[in-house]
């Protein structure tokens, strides 16, 4: 039995909303993901094809609204893709999408087979290729920021990354090394612990090349971020010179919070 108000209470409440009221919630919660589609281009998608989106504007109810059940299971970074092949799709108003997710690094597209007379509006091969095209342009398009990327397994997953996302999430995995080596320490063991010390050290420089690799555009989506702060993390030296009181510092407060940001 779940109590009234438990984790599991809330998802089935979110659940319980449209596609785009969840998009709204995330974003002004502040608890979105990069791999996340921003609320203003999931509302830009649902504007334009309702039609085609039709599934997402339901309140999902059953298994037969899987879509609004599963949401946009997409990133941002693969917007451009659903929007062109949206566009495409929408031509004849008899397609709907029954769901639209990531699989393996690739997006997947689930559409509604047509019917009848409407398969002349849009023939069948069109619409393959529309759908295809996306697809095949997914595995080649990093889907956190749109750039050019690799499909590879990361972790336990498949998921196309451009190298300048893939630096973010090594940035993100030394804040958790950070944060899982210090969390049941008090100062005064911290203190005397040089190897633990050496291994805040070791993950610091690591978030600071990964920092300074970033280009410009990578930089302002993450615009909460000290980034020049990071930049000096990379001098080997300037690590070395961290009083242990910074370490500690940067290790309980610094490193959760931009591990978060990078989420
Ligand atoms: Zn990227």
């Amino acid at each position: 039995m779940k109590s009234a108000g438990s984790s599991y209470d809330e998802l089935v409440a979110l659940r319980a909303k449209t596609v785009f009221e969840r998009a709204k919630l995330a974003a002004a919660s502040g608890d979105m993901s990069r791999l996340d589609m921003t609320a203003a281009h999931v509302l830009s998608l649902l504007e334009r094809f309702p039609a085609l989106h039709r599934e997402a504007w339901a309140t999902p109810s059953n298994a037969a609204s899987p879509f609004a059940r599963d949401g946009f299971d997409v990133s941002d970074g693969w917007f451009g893709i659903v929007e062109r092949m949206s566009a495409k799709l929408a031509a004849n108003p008899a397609n709907h999408i029954d769901q639209l997710k990531e699989k393996w690094g690739r997006l997947t597209v689930y559409l509604t087979p047509l019917g009848g007379s409407e398969a002349t509006v849009m023939p069948g091969e069109e619409l393959d290729r529309a759908i295809d095209e996306a697809e095949e342009e997914s595995e080649r398009t990093c889907l956190v920021c749109g750039e050019p990327g690799t499909s590879e397994k990361r972790g336990r997953w498949v998921t196309v990354l451009c190298g300048s996302c893939v630096q973010l999430f090594n940035m993100a995995e030394a804040c958790r090394r950070i944060a899982d080596r210090t969390k049941d320490l008090d100062f005064t063991i911290f203190f005397a612990s040089e190897i633990i010390q050496d291994v805040v050290r070791l993950a610091l420089v690591h978030i600071g090349h990964a920092a300074s690799d970033q280009r410009p555009a990578s930089r302002a989506r993450l615009p909460s971020i000290d980034w020049e702060r990071l930049d000096r993390l990379k001098e080997t030296k300037a690590v070395m010179g961290m009083s242990v009181d910074e370490l500690w510092r940067f290790a309980g407060k610094e490193a959760p919070g931009l591990g978060r940001k990078l989420r």
